[in-house]
């Protein structure tokens, strides 16, 4: 599996194929997450999320690996796509809106350096 620096390289040289967006998912799992997230997860670009208010959501059900999707919007700002991305998987890490646990696991990831190189 590509390193995210490759992975990122990739996303900035026009010659390159550009990375999947699980392909990110997987690297962000193994770098930040432990491997702990579900290998299982589909994650998806969304035209349906442009015509909402979100870049992305997280859907999940006791039955199913959950299921990201970022809005294909971001396909323009590949930086935004990668951070949001973290965010909908800090929601998997941490089930539940925006309450201190997942804000305390936000924190995490930035002084892990998650966010260091899409500032
Ligand atoms: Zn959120």
């Amino acid at each position: 599996m590509p390193n995210l620096n490759s992975l990122y390289r990739a996303y900035s040289d026009k010659r390159k194929k550009k990375p999947t967006l699980k392909q990110l998912y997987l690297a962000y799992n193994k770098k930040y997450f432990k491997n702990r997230l579900s290998v299982n997860a589909a994650v998806n670009w969304s035209h349906k999320l442009r015509k909402t208010d979100y870049i992305g959501r997280t859907l999940e059900a006791p039955c199913c690996p959950p299921v990201i999707q970022i809005s294909s919007e971001l396909r323009k700002w590949p930086s935004i796509a990668c951070m949001t991305l973290l965010h909908e998987m800090a929601h998997i890490n941490c089930p539940g809106l925006h309450g201190k646990k997942w804000q305390k696991r936000m924190h995490r990831l930035a002084s892990k350096g998650a966010f260091d190189l899409l500032w």
